[in-house]
C-alpha cells in the first residue's frame, strides 16, 4: 500500500502497532494539508562568495497547521517519503517555485535560479522529466532556472535508475546539485560520472571552521575537488564572519547560511530587493 519499489518490515509488538497508527494519522493529515493549501515555501539566498550578491534561492517547504503552528520539513517530509504522497507534495513545490520565479521576474528582480530539494520517490518517478517540462513551460520558466538538489544517498542507492534520469534532465536543461556532500555514500569514482553542476558542502563541516584542523582540511579538499571538476561549490551553514573569510580565502564559489541570509517569505525577499544590507 506504500507504493511501488518499497518493502516494509513489520515486527509484532505494541510499539510497531502504535507507530503504524501514528503513521496513518500523519498520512491523512498531510493529505488534508495539501487539499487545504497549508504548505508554503520560504526561500534562502545562495550568494556569490566574493561579492555576497544573491545569485540563487533554495526553496524550503513548511507546513502551517490549522492551529497556526509551523511544522519544519524534518518533521513531515520523512513521513511523506514513505508513500507516494511525497510525489504530490514535491510536484506542488515545483509548481509553486515556478510561479514565484515568474512573480520575481514580474517585480523586476534579476533572473535567479531556484534550487528544489528532491526525495528519492519523486526523483525516481518515471513521470518527473515530462512533468518538470510541463510545469516550467506553463509558468514561462526556463529549465536552466531550476536546479534540483539530490543527496548522495538518493543517487547512490539506486544509481542504475538515477543516472539515466539525471542525464535526461541535464539534456532538458535542468541543473542538478549534489546536496549534503561528504555525509553520505560519496564514491569519488562515481562522482566523476555524474552530470551535475554543483556540490553543496554539508553544514556539519562548517561548524568546525576555522578552529578544527580536520574540518578545515575537509572543506578545503571539497572546494578543490569541486573546482577541479569544474563544478560550482556551495558551502551550507555559513553563520559567522570567520566562515565567510575562510571560504573566500580558499575559493569556494557560493555561500548559503544565516550570515548571508535566512530563509524568508517571497514578499520579504521582494522587499529586501535593492537593499543588500537586509540579505
Ligand atoms: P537541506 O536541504 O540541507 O536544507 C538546508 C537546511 O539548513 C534548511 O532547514 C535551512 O533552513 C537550514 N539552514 C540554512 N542556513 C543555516 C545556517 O546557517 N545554520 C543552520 N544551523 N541551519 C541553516 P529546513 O528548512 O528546516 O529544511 C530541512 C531539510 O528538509 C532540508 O535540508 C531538506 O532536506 C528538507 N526539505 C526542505 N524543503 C523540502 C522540499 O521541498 N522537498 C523535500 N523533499 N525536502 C525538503
Ligand atoms: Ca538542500
Ligand atoms: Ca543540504
Amino acid at each position: 500500500g506504500n507504493g511501488r519499489d518499497l518493502v516494509s518490515y513489520f515486527s509484532p509488538g505494541h510499539d510497531s502497532q502504535r507507530r503504524t497508527t501514528a503513521q496513518l494519522l500523519m498520512h491523512s493529515a498531510l493529505r488534508e494539508a495539501l487539499q487545504r493549501d497549508e504548505f508554503f515555501l520560504e526561500y534562502q539566498p545562495i550568494c556569490d562568495t566574493q561579492s555576497t550578491r544573491m545569485v540563487a534561492l533554495e526553496a524550503l517547504i513548511r507546513w502551517r497547521r490549522a492551529d497556526g503552528s509551523i511544522v519544519p520539513p524534518d518533521q513531515f517530509i520523512p513521513m511523506a517519503e514513505q508513500s507516494r504522497l511525497i510525489i504530490l507534495i514535491g510536484r506542488w513545490v515545483i509548481a509553486r517555485a515556478c510561479r514565484d520565479l515568474s512573480a520575481l521576474r514580474a517585480a523586476g528582480m534579476p533572473a535567479l535560479q531556484v534550487h528544489i530539494n528532491m526525495a528519492a520517490p519523486e526523483f525516481l518517478d518515471s513521470e518527473l522529466p515530462a512533468q518538470l517540462v510541463a510545469i516550467t513551460a506553463a509558468a514561462g520558466v526556463d529549465p536552466r532556472q531550476i536546479c534540483l538538489e539530490l543527496t548522495e544517498s538518493v543517487i547512490m542507492q539506486r544509481i542504475d535508475k538515477a543516472l539515466p534520469v539525471m542525464r535526461e534532465l541535464a539534456r532538458l536543461g535542468f541543473d542538478i546539485s549534489l546536496d549534503d556532500f561528504g555525509t553520505g555514500y560519496s564514491s569519488l569514482s562515481r562522482l566523476k560520472a555524474l552530470p551535475i553542476a554543483s556540490l553543496k558542502i554539508d553544514r556539519l563541516f562548517l561548524r568546525g571552521v576555522p578552529h578544527d584542523g580536520n574540518d578545515c582540511a575537509i572543506v578545503r579538499s571539497i572546494i578543490d575537488l569541486g573546482c577541479n571538476m569544474n563544478l560550482r561549490v556551495i558551502a551550507e551553514g555559513v553563520e559567522q564572519d570567520a566562515h565567510l573569510g575562510f571560504l573566500r580565502q580558499f575559493g569556494c564559489t557560493l555561500v548559503q547560511g544565516y550570515l548571508p541570509g535566512r530563509p524568508m517569505r517571497l514578499a520579504d525577499l521582494m522587499a529586501a530587493h535593492g537593499d543588500p544590507a537586509r540579505l
